[in-house]
């Protein structure tokens, strides 16, 4: 166990020193992340603390339920008060829409799953109910939720229903360099992410923007190693992608999970919390399965507002402002009362740091 220990941090420290050498070629860095699972990895595993002081590491709109707007937690609750059961993730039920949570509004006539194939079981078992399964994720869990739809249709079932917020990650990078409001110098590519998709499409945006890009695991060796993958692409500048995951992730992604998803679900505009509406970030359900989607069912027109104007989750999001940087941080927000998304969830950048320290 010991010869183990000792063979990890071995391999740590000469990656950190790797790192730092290389390191010495740059001025300042900010490589970005976009996926909650590296960002609590990154604070759980101390990483800005033993990088170099030129490299910043940013979080960026990685978390699922952090980008879920104020709209969509607010539809559930109307849906709840017209009568449907609503099935969802954990992380969503403290997540404020513009009047308070899940929890607040409607505590105890919610269910909470931990894959959406359970809703088909609540869907056969309860045929005197209706159901509404909160669809929210990126492309690691699309495929899941198009499994239930297809699966659903196949066996005529007739009381599930989807309340879709599911987004894309590589348009929302687009997005961000787009609107160049912070210099990225490269991004730390999710790894389930390119499990599903391939490698290919993060390919695509990185050369576009002729921008670094590694798609990483998620061990502390993984994004270390990453991260000095990101510095030789800087230095070399002959290309923009490299995968360091490369046990998981093929160039094609998985094929039949792409297939599934594709035969669901189409891309459409969505609206990011903290970040705006972008075109074709988001998706949605296909005509040929529109029965299943509670929207076009049973329309619901919403007022909603921002929760709490004093929050900057948006600014958290874009990478602008590190967690720490919200007065509200600690003082008024914590996990025990969370003033925006980044707090409820446990991929959220500010609940990540107040857990683990900044450093
Ligand atoms: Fe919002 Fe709280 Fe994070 Fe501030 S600390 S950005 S209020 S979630």
């Amino acid at each position: 166990m010991n010869s183990l220990i000792n063979l990890k941090n071995l391999k740590r420290a000469e990656i950190i020193s790797d790192i730092k050498k290389t390191a010495e070629d740059f001025q300042s860095l900010n490589f970005m992340e976009v996926c909650g699972t590296h960002t609590m990895q990154i604070y759980r595993a101390g990483i800005p603390s033993i990088l170099p002081s030129n490299i910043n590491l940013l979080s960026g709109p990685g978390c699922p339920v952090c980008v879920t707007p104020e709209e969509f937690i607010d539809k559930a609750i109307a849906y709840l008060k017209e009568g449907y059961e609503i099935l969802t993730f954990g992380d969503l039920y403290r997540v404020p829409g513009t009047y308070g949570s899940l929890e607040k509004e409607c505590s105890g006539k919610v269910k909470i799953i931990y894959s959406p194939s359970e809703s088909l079981e609540y869907a056969l078992n309860n045929p005197d109910k209706k159901f509404i399964l909160l669809a929210v994720g990126f492309e690691t869990t699309a495929p899941l939720f198009a499994a239930v739809v297809i699966d659903a249709k196949k066996k005529g079932i007739k009381n599930l229903f989807l309340l879709c917020a599911l987004k894309l990650i590589p348009p929302v990078m687009r997005y961000l360099l787009d609107a160049g409001e912070l210099k990225i110098d490269g991004f730390l590519l999710p790894g389930h992410v390119a499990t599903i998709i391939g490698s290919e499409e993060f390919r695509k945006v990185c050369d576009d923007y002729k921008k670094p890009g590694v798609v990483s695991g998620f061990e502390p060796e993984d994004i270390l190693q990453s991260i000095f993958i990101l510095l030789m692409l800087l230095k070399h500048k002959s290309r923009f992608l490299e995968t360091q995951y490369r046990m998981a992730v093929k160039k094609e992604g998985n094929i039949l999970a792409r297939r599934e998803m594709e035969k669901v679900f189409q891309k459409t505009k969505a609206k990011w919390r903290g970040i705006g509406e972008i075109e074709n970030s988001g998706l949605t359900l296909k005509e040929e399965f529109i029965e299943y989607d509670i929207s076009y069912i049973h329309p619901l027109k919403i007022e909603s507002q921002v929760f709490n104007p004093r929050c900057r989750c948006g600014e958290v999001l874009r990478g602008i402002i590190s967690p720490v940087d919200c007065p509200l941080f600690d003082n008024g927000c914590s996990p025990q009362t969370p003033q925006g998304p980044c707090m409820v969830s446990s991929e959220g950048a500010c609940a990540a740091i107040y857990k683990y320290g900044r450093e």
